[in-house]
């Protein structure tokens, strides 16, 4: 599976903001763009004047790197996202909150998208008591996600879970800690979803 192999601290960094990209750590006062906020690299203290399409470019990679996503499954997204009925750019980011990774961590069975993702492969979740190990599925309103009975004693999921107050759990899902599993209780709209960005810009930057 391909994925990321630069330091993600240093894509905050680049992107000028806090993606929360590694679990606890972004919350525990360690965090590395609160330290230095400057971009990486030897001129990373001068953020100069930055073009339209340069803001852009930054907003398409700004969520790509946020949702842990390669170009070519943003790109089929926005594919997707397009040929929806509706805003494109809602669209889109209602499919990126769909993901069965992104559930899984939205829901607290993981601190990261990335160890979500990597629960989902090594098949340790259920949809509607189903195993699926594919990190892009997409969920459905009325779904349950769940936690397969051998999976419960891993003590990390069990913290994850412990902490999933910080973050605090969407409007649209549905979460019973006991039972290790969650629901989707209809899918989000826009309004819906708390994400800082400005989708506008990523449809102007496919568009072009
Ligand atoms: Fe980003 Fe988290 Fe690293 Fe802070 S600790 S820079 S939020 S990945």
């Amino acid at each position: 599976m391909a994925r990321y192999t630069e330091a993600v601290c240093r894509i905050c960094r680049r992107e000028n903001t806090k993606l929360f990209l590694k679990g606890d750590r972004c919350y525990a006062g360690k965090c590395a763009f609160e330290r230095r906020s400057t971009a990486p690299g030897q001129h990373g203290t001068r953020r100069g004047k930055i073009s339209e399409y340069g803001l852009q470019l930054r907003e398409k990679q700004k969520v790509k790197r946020s949702y842990g996503l390669l170009e070519k499954q943003f790109r089929s997204l926005f594919e997707k996202a397009e040929a929806q009925k509706g805003v494109t750019g809602a669209n889109l980011l209602v499919l990126l909150e769909r993901r069965l990774d992104n559930i899984v961590y939205r829901l607290g069975f993981a601190s990261s998208r990335s160890q979500a993702r990597q629960l989902v492969c090594h098949g340790h979740f259920l949809v509607n008591g189903r195993k699926v190990d594919i990190p892009s599925f997409l969920v459905k309103g009325g779904d349950s996600v769940s936690l397969r009975d051998k999976s419960r004693k891993i003590a990390f999921i069990q913290d994850s879970l412990e902490t999933v107050v910080r973050r605090g759990l969407p409007s649209w899902l549905d979460l019973d800690k006991a039972a290790f599993a969650g629901t989707v209780k209809e899918l989000p709209s826009r309004e819906d979803l708390s994400v800082q960005v400005t989708e506008q810009l990523i449809v102007e930057l496919y568009s072009k």
